[in-house]
């Protein structure tokens, strides 16, 4: 059976006393679940801060990293990097990664690679934008996105990571995914891996995001394909997350 994880993506947002008061409130309140695995992924600089707050029971993740290991890369951070901060996630491929940076597929695979390389587990995130969806082409798009991973790494890289469903036009709109719009494309990604090998198939977490909400969550992850979310928005307010990952 596969535990359900539930990771807050900080994106850029939080300081230092909002990183303190929102850890005070919600490291212990986790620690009291034993059904969910818990992940806070908030920005490269507070990394080190939040690690002294996670408790034992809420791992450390981070956005993104470089798809190199060290070296002249300005302004990049490497996965060893992480590493040593004693990160155990990392979001590749996250789609305002994609949109805004233009990160394509073949980028974001080598950064899953490169995660790998280094001992974290990749959440590698998937969707399709809005128009995509309307012209009804959300699994060929969520296809080339996973197979740009699959043809460089191999099925077996995903015993090791995580799968995150995000259309982008359920990211910070309010606008969800209906459960069984959303448990229509997980069913797709767990066929796609299973074409490859069953077993990775079966194993592999797939989460979904895009405006989970505490009142959405139980419906969402009551789906058989669906094992926890990526939460944006409601992951930096205490009674919000905590309700989120009561739900998984
Ligand atoms: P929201 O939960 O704010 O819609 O963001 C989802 C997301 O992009 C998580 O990575």
């Amino acid at each position: 059976m596969r535990r359900p994880l539930v990771a807050g993506n900080w994106k850029m947002n939080g300081s230092r006393s909002a990183n303190q008061a929102l850890m005070h409130d919600v490291a212990a309140q986790v620690a009291a679940l034993d059904s969910v695995d818990v992940a806070v992924c908030p920005p490269f600089v507070y990394l080190e801060q939040v690690s002294s707050l996670v408790g034992s029971a809420i791992a450390l993740g981070a956005q993104d990293l470089s798809d190199q290991d060290e070296g002249a890369h300005t302004g990049e951070v490497s996965g060893a990097m992480l590493k040593d901060l004693g990160c155990q996630y990392v979001i590749v491929g996250h789609s305002e990664r994609r949109t805004l940076y233009g990160e394509d597929d073949a980028f974001t695979a080598r950064k899953f690679a490169a995660a790998r390389r280094h001992g974290l587990k990749p959440i590698l995130c998937v969707g399709e934008l809005l128009e995509e969806r309307e012209q009804d082409i959300t699994e060929k798009v969520v296809a080339r996105q996973l197979d740009a991973v699959l043809d460089l790494e191999g099925v077996e890289a995903f015993r090791d990571a995580v799968v995150a469903y995000e259309p982008v036009w359920a990211i910070g709109t309010g606008r969800t995914a209906t459960p069984d719009q959303a448990q229509a494309v997980h069913a797709f990604i767990r066929e796609r891996l299973a074409g490859h090998d069953a077993s990775v198939a079966a194993g592999v977490q797939i989460l979904y995001g895009g405006s989970v909400k505490a009142d959405n969550a139980v419906e969402l992850f009551n789906q058989a394909d669906i094992d926890g979310g990526l939460i944006g928005g409601a992951s930096l307010k205490a009674a919000d997350f905590l309700a989120i990952c009561k739900a998984a």
